[in-house]
Order: C-alpha cells, then structure tokens, then sequence
C-alpha cells in the first residue's frame, strides 16, 4: 500500500518499531461507511491515529464508494 505525505513524514521522524505500532493503531481505527456498510480503516485513507480516544465524527471520502460523508471514527475491539 503507497503511503500518504502524513505517513511518511510519521515514518521518517520515527523508528522503525514506533512507525509500525503508529500503523498498527491506525488500521484499529477506522469507519464503517453509513453509504455502502464497508469498512475502512484510518490507515487506508493515507490517515495516522495513535493514542487517541473517542469516536469522533468526521468527513470522510469513502475509499470503496467514493461518497464523501460524516463518518463516525471507532476503534476495533
Ligand atoms: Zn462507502
């Protein structure tokens, strides 16, 4: 998968351990789209989400229906 801008400046100023835990959250993170019920993760959509809490609601272009919405941000338990 390419990386976005966000993602490679994260891993160029991190080490190699901590770029692959920051990647690991992101991909925990993501939407479950409201248009075609697919999920996404954070990490898909060139995003970065590391110790963060909450489920905030964002818009979002959705990367399998390109419909851009408000996306509920959730994590996998
Ligand atoms: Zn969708």
């Amino acid at each position: 998968m390419k990386l976005s801008t966000a993602q490679k400046l994260v891993k160029f100023f991190s080490s190699k351990k901590k770029f692959e835990k920051i990647k690991q959250a992101s991909l925990q993170w993501g939407f479950t789209c409201s248009t075609c019920n697919e999920r996404s993760s954070i990490w898909e959509i060139g995003g970065i989400r590391y110790k963060a809490k909450g489920t905030p609601r964002t818009r979002i272009r959705c990367p399998k229906c390109d419909t851009i919405a408000m996306q509920r941000i959730n994590k996998l338990a």
